[in-house]
């Protein structure tokens, strides 16, 4: 739920900037407006659809690649509530505070570098 609403504040966010971006950009286009104003709009768009694709896939690895997850996709990896590495079979999971205002925690494999999994800085 919580990943829900900050998917739908994301893409209003970002859709301001790509149809601001847009609706400018189209409005000099038909010739209304300088051409340099291109140099501003056009960034606007491109920048807002970066944001948009880099955040939602973000968002999505958090949503999705949970503890939940992670036991249910490598049940042989995650017996009797003791994980270990789906890649090299290493059990030894070590935890990393992700940056970038995400607050969410990587668990990983200090062996081979995978990520296993993500848990919400919170409970
Ligand atoms: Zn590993």
């Amino acid at each position: 739920m919580k990943y829900t609403l900050q998917k739908i504040f994301l893409a209003v966010f970002c859709g301001a900037f790509i149809l601001g971006g847009l609706v400018y950009s189209l409005r000099v286009l038909s010739g209304d407006g300088r051409l340099d104003d291109l140099m501003i709009s056009v960034p606007f768009m491109v920048i807002g659809l970066l944001v948009l694709v880099t955040q939602w896939r973000q968002i999505s690895r958090f949503q999705t690649m949970n503890y939940q997850w992670y036991c249910k996709t490598y049940p042989k990896h995650a017996q009797s509530g003791r994980l270990s590495c789906f890649a090299c079979g290493g059990n030894r999971v070590q935890v990393r505070a992700l940056m970038n205002r995400t607050f969410h925690r990587e668990h990983f494999c200090p062996q081979c570098g995978k990520t296993l999994y993500f848990s919400p800085e919170q409970g």
